[in-house]
């Protein structure tokens, strides 16, 4: 793993850390690519992060949600023949979740050879467990910020306690769990 002192290497140290990095990459996979595409379902959100355009105070934003049988259509019909793998994502929208997410998967895990990733935030464990009996393998949850102060000035979901929990959670319960931070926040340090 890099350190921070690695982040700011520059010319022969920063080639050096590319090439452990392909050849990291070379050794798990091979040549083989995954082509992932991104799904947005919807963008209504019911948390209010300072640093989201989604959050549920800005007015400014129209809202949508997607329809189930557009998407399939899309999915099942039309996707390119490159793609291997869906991620559906959405702001932090259980509605959205229940009456779309789920049954969307559903449909993909029947029609098509695709995997799927999930990113919805942090929802209730039954509505998670109802992701993963439909067919959802990975789950994509950021922790944000690595700072509790920060993390509750930012007014990010819930609070710190909560994600780690979430994400802890996830991993328990069997999910491919992919997570990490928001880089580039003001007042952010190495
Ligand atoms: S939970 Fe996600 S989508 Fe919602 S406001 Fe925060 S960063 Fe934006």
């Amino acid at each position: 793993m890099p350190g921070v002192a690695q982040l700011h290497s520059r010319g022969p140290a920063q080639e050096g850390l590319h090439l452990r990095a392909a050849k990291t990459a070379f050794d798990h996979f091979g040549q083989r690519v995954f082509l992932r595409a991104v799904v947005e379902i919807s963008n209504f959100c019911r948390e209010n992060c300072i640093y989201c355009g989604m959050r549920r105070d800005n007015r400014e934003l129209s809202r949508y949600r997607a329809r189930h049988d557009e998407l399939a259509e899309l999915l099942v019909h039309h996707r390119p023949a490159s793609i291997t793998d869906v991620n559906i994502q959405a702001g932090e929208d259980p509605v959205g979740v229940r009456e779309l997410v789920i049954p969307l998967i559903k449909t993909i895990r029947r029609e098509t050879p695709l995997g799927v990733s999930v990113c919805l935030g942090t929802l209730d464990a039954g509505l998670y467990a109802e992701l993963k009996s439909a067919g959802a393998s990975i789950y994509i949850i950021k922790f944000e910020i690595a700072d509790p102060g920060t993390y509750a000035a930012m007014k990010a979901p819930g609070n710190y306690q909560e994600r780690l929990a979430a994400i802890r959670r996830l991993s328990a319960d069997g999910w491919r769990v992919s997570s990490g931070f928001i880089a580039g926040l003001p007042g952010q340090t190495d």
